[in-house]
């Protein structure tokens, strides 16, 4: 059994003092989704801060980015090393945002896995297509392309503790929800591409969904057999919006 992870990522939102009211109420419904892993991926600067604020909470800290370099003269940059002395325990790599608006390549961020992997972080591989590709009927094609990158690069046994997203990028942000079959369907390529490589990596990794997921929409796309959580961005500033879609995970579990 996959257990469901919820991960917020909150993006370039947050101040001390939001931090500290949205980790509190995190904190206080973490009993409304049992069997749930949560976690947060604060802006870089807030890690100290929210794992001070997470104490004992049971909620994982995670990165919005890592570099692709271990150490060095890369102004502006975070290595994996520095992420781990912080307490993260995850990194996203790859976000369609990354991918759209810094220009990152298949390639480094197959570079940025690796180098979160060789630091024991817990990458959270983003893959999506646009709504151009998706109309062109290259959806299949863009993802896989996506996940081969990493494959390729740090093989099977460098994927045993990952995790990957699935978010379409014309869902990100925009109100606009893939349906739970379009998902699945994504989803299930995705495993087989894994299955393919490894059968026991396919059958263990969690395939999250992130595209415009809140509570109303959680359940129906929660349900399908090869969504095992959700990356979730707006509602994962909102306490009870984030719990609320933890809830639903949780309510998986009994059947
Ligand atoms: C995201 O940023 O990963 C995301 C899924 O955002 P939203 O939930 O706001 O669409």
């Amino acid at each position: 059994m996959r257990q469901p992870l919820i991960a917020g990522n909150w993006k370039m939102h947050g101040s001390r003092t939001d931090n500290a009211a949205l980790i509190g109420g995190i904190r206080g419904k973490v009993d409304d989704a049992p069997g749930v892993e949560l976690l947060v991926c604060p802006p870089s600067v807030f890690l100290a801060q929210v794992g001070s604020e997470i104490g004992s909470a049971g909620i994982a800290l995670g990165a919005q980015n890592v570099s692709e370099y271990a150490t060095g003269a890369y102004t502006g940059e975070v290595s994996a090393t520095m992420l781990a002395e912080m307490g993260c325990h995850y990194v996203l790599v790859g976000h369609s945002e990354r991918r759209s608006l810094f220009a990152e390549l298949n390639e480094q961020v197959a570079a940025k896995f690796a180098a979160a992997v060789e630091q024991g972080l817990r990458p959270v591989l983003c893959v999506g297509e646009t709504l151009g590709q998706r109309q062109e009927g290259e959806t299949d094609a863009v993802v896989l392309r996506q996940l081969d990158a990493v494959i390729d690069l740090v093989g099977p046994n460098g994927l045993r503790n990952a995790v990957i997203a699935y978010e379409p990028v014309w869902a990100i942000g925009t109100g606009e929800t893939a349906t739970p079959k379009q998902a699945q369907e994504v989803h299930a390529v995705l495993r087989q591409r894994l299955v393919e490589v490894d059968a026991e990596l396919g059958a263990a990794m969690r395939i999250l969904y992130g595209g415009s997921m809140k509570p109303a929409n959680a359940a129906g796309l929660l349900s399908q057999p090869d969504i095992d959580g959700g990356l979730i961005g707006g509602a994962s500033l909102d306490a009870d919006q984030f719990m609320a879609i933890a809830a639903a995970a949780s309510e998986q579990l009994k059947g």
